[in-house]
């Protein structure tokens, strides 16, 4: 197949209703740059601790434009994953990592009563992952990797052969499930984005910014319709689109991966009833990593593909969407003659480490940068970041030693080759031992 039914997201309505754009010069205290689940957090946290700061969300198209309104909707309580392959047997990095998943989980526990308190129609959905091994080397990877995702808080469950064939129906060797939510991603920013209105913070959409100037005071942003927004302090949300911005200051490196999707047109009870049993998320233990999940009977399918940049020519890069076909069918032979609704792609910005970068610039402190969110856990991350960057903004008036200490830990995380080595080997005497 070749002929993919390009949309943005599956997930937009077909009417987006959208703010009025900035226009002359405006002053606010706050001004977040850019309305994915990064700003959005920004500005929902700032909100909670002082409702008296003037924020403004500026939004170069719509809120949940970018990757947050695009992706595959697993809301995971992880640390970036990279983690995992870090030493367990340091006992202060195996605290960190396990207090890192731990405030992770507090933070979806916070938002789902926020949700439910709000009444947003997310399609919120506690539920499981199912990670499915199909040869001996992903069994040892599974058995490697679990006693890791116990050590940090998570709870898992190991499936041998016969069971594990509940979760898929393509041919299983073992399974390994633990806890996720899943949501409808673009209604949750959109139930986000009512709460802030609601709140009296002023959202701009279509407003794109192009450039920043800082004087000592404060941070001018300027449109690319000429408009202007001046405020103490500036907080850039816009990961993998932070280089359409001239910031005037360097920024820490990172790369740009794109992830692509399909969603299948919906599907008879008995062809879902052949994807999974339990209709349950799953996905691959490898390097190579593809997973799905059923949405209202059609199966939504998808896998990160490669290093790119952030043009919409990325987000339709045929040879991606074949590859990402192909693995569909290899897993689901049965569905060759079922049409594809909508096939659509997104970036996220990612370094090594898969930490996110949240501090003040070295140039100016009033400058706050919140972004770096890709990896597999880069919708929690993204949307618990907001605790992250309030104090910073607030000066410090709100003393929070937890938001410190997981900055400290993504500012101190650096790529470690021996993490690889340790995997492989690890699981390689997994493999072994059996
Ligand atoms: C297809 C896909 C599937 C994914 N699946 C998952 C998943 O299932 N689970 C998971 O945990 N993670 C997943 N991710 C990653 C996750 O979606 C991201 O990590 C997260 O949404 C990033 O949020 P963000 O707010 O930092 O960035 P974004 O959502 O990209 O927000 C940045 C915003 O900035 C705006 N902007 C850009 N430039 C400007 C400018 N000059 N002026 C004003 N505004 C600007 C953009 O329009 C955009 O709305 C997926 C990503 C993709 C692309």
């Amino acid at each position: 197949m070749r002929d993919f039914p390009f949309a943005t997201s599956f997930w937009f309505g077909t009417d987006i209703e959208t703010a009025s754009c900035l226009e002359g010069q405006q002053i606010v205290d706050v001004a977040v740059i850019g309305g994915g689940f990064a700003g959005l957090s920004v500005a929902y946290h700032l909100k909670q601790s002082n409702a008296d700061v003037r924020i403004a969300i500026v939004e170069a198209k719509h809120v949940g434009y970018g990757a947050s309104g695009r992706n595959a909707g697993w809301l995971m309580s992880m640390p970036p994953l990279v983690w995992m392959l870090d030493n367990f047997n340091d006992p202060q990095r195996l605290d960190d990592i396990r207090w890192t998943a731990q405030f992770c989980r507090n933070n979806i526990a916070e938002l789902s009563q926020f949700v439910e308190r709000e009444g947003v129609d997310c399609d919120w959905t506690p539920t499981h992952h199912t990670l499915v091994a199909r040869n001996p080397l992903e069994v040892a990877t599974l058995r490697w990797i679990a006693p890791r995702f116990e050590a940090v808080g998570l709870d898992c469950t190991y499936y041998e052969k016969k069971q594990a064939q509940q979760f898929v129906g393509y041919s299983a060797t073992s399974a390994l499930t633990y806890d996720i939510v899943t949501i409808q991603p673009y209604k949750l920013a959109r139930g986000l984005r009512q709460w802030l209105i609601q709140q009296g913070v002023d959202l701009y959409e279509n407003t794109r910014i192009a450039y920043i100037e800082s004087t000592k005071h404060d941070i001018r942003l300027a449109t690319t319709q000429g408009a202007s927004l001046t405020a103490e302090k500036v907080i850039v949300a816009t990961n993998a689109y932070t280089n359409s911005i001239d910031l005037g200051i360097a920024t820490p490196s990172a790369s740009i991966y794109h992830t692509y999707m399909l969603a299948t047109e919906p599907l008879r009870q008995d062809l879902l009833d052949r994807i999974s049993e339990t209709q349950t998320p799953f996905g691959d233990p490898s390097i190579s990593f593809y997973i799905g999940r059923i949405h209202q009977h059609r199966l939504l399918f998808n896998g990160i593909d490669r290093a790119s940049q952030n043009t919409p020519a990325d987000d339709q890069h045929l040879p991606s969407f074949v590859k990402l076909y192909t693995e569909m069918l290899r897993r689901f032979p049965f569905l060759k003659s079922t049409p594809i609704a909508i096939a659509w792609g997104g970036a996220v910005q990612q370094n090594s480490t898969e930490a996110p970068i949240v501090r003040p610039t070295a140039h100016n402190p009033n400058i706050i940068l919140n972004m770096g969110y890709g990896g597999g856990s880069g919708v929690g991350m993204a949307l618990l970041s907001g605790r992250l960057t309030t104090d910073l903004v607030l000066n410090h008036a709100t003393k929070d030693s937890e938001a410190k200490r997981l900055r400290g830990l993504y500012d101190a995380s650096h790529f470690s080759v021996l993490g690889p080595v340790r995997a492989a080997t690890g699981v390689l005497k997994t493999l072994l031992c059996r």
